[in-house]
This record gives C-alpha cells, sequence and structure tokens, in this order.
C-alpha cells in the first residue's frame, strides 16, 4: 500500500509500476507521479502546476 502526498488516501500502483509513471489519486483527484521505484516514491505530478495561478 503507497500513500498519496497529497491527502494520505491510499493510493493503488499498477503491479510493475514504471519510474515516472501517472496515475490519479482517487481521493482528491490530483495527479501524480512515481519518483522512484526502489522504495516506491510519489510525488505530485507536475501538470499540476497549471492550478496554482502563478
Ligand atoms: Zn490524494
Amino acid at each position: 500500500m503507497h500513500e498519496c502526498p497529497v491527502c494520505e488516501a491510499e493510493v493503488t500502483i499498477s503491479a510493475d509500476p514504471v519510474e515516472g509513471e501517472l496515475l490519479e489519486c482517487e481521493e482528491c483527484g490530483i495527479e501524480l507521479e512515481i519518483l522512484a521505484l526502489d522504495p516506491i516514491t510519489l510525488g505530485e505530478a507536475p501538470d499540476a502546476e497549471e492550478d496554482w495561478g502563478e
């Protein structure tokens, strides 16, 4: 099990994750990116920027 870095909800990752893979948190809807595989590290995908207004 992995946690969304934003809302800490459980995030499901595919059985064969790839570094740089994008997925969406079902709880807060943010787009996440797999930053590293060992251990699996999740971060916000860069695409989220357009909502920040800067
Ligand atoms: Zn979330």
